[in-house]
């Protein structure tokens, strides 16, 4: 029976080999935005249309296409994230943003361990709010084992970052 490492990794890997929403969008209506990881060499694009800017955090993130190269951790952390940020608003990408970083970082302090105390930690984060609660990450789930290497953590990251700029970009032009 396969563990749960294994169907990490194919799920990784899939979006790896078949990235989703990948391309190009006009710009404008969309904006560009790019990030780079220069400690490995990734870049990401990314392509973004809102339904309508001036709604602020209600905005809905109606298109999103990626572009860029780079290793398999920050590519396929990119495709995962443009499935799960597609309809959704600005509010709710934010709050999957925390709950992405926040599982990365939880598991910051359990480098070295053998995976079983992050499990049992992840229900049980201090701080004010537990953002994983409230939000599901579906596929990006599979990311989790990427924090016991903590040089790849800026590679799952980075597509999370370069979305943000963009949506920060996208606000202040339509002020
Ligand atoms: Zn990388």
């Amino acid at each position: 029976m396969p563990g749960l490492e294994d169907l990490y990794r194919e799920i990784i890997l899939d979006h790896y080999r078949s990235p989703r929403n990948r391309g190009e969008l006009d710009t404008p209506p969309a904006s560009r935005t790019e990030g780079f990881n220069p400690l490995c060499g990734d870049e990401i694009v990314i392509y973004l249309i809102l339904d309508d800017p001036s709604k602020g955090d209600q905005a809905i993130v109606t298109d999103v296409k990626i572009g860029g190269q780079g290793c398999s951790i920050s590519q396929s952390s990119a495709s995962m994230m443009s499935v799960t940020v597609l309809g959704k608003t600005i509010e709710e990408v934010h709050q999957l943003t925390q709950a992405f970083k926040s599982m990365m970082s939880i598991h910051e302090h359990d480098i070295g361990g053998d995976g079983s105390e992050a499990e049992a930690g992840v229900g049980a984060v201090s701080g004010v709010e537990n953002p994983s609660d409230a939000v599901s990450l579906g596929d990006l789930e599979a990311l989790r084992g990427v924090v016991k290497f903590p040089v790849r953590i800026k590679c799952a990251t980075l597509g999370w970052n370069t979305l943000n700029q963009a949506l920060d970009d996208l606000l202040n032009s339509s002020v």
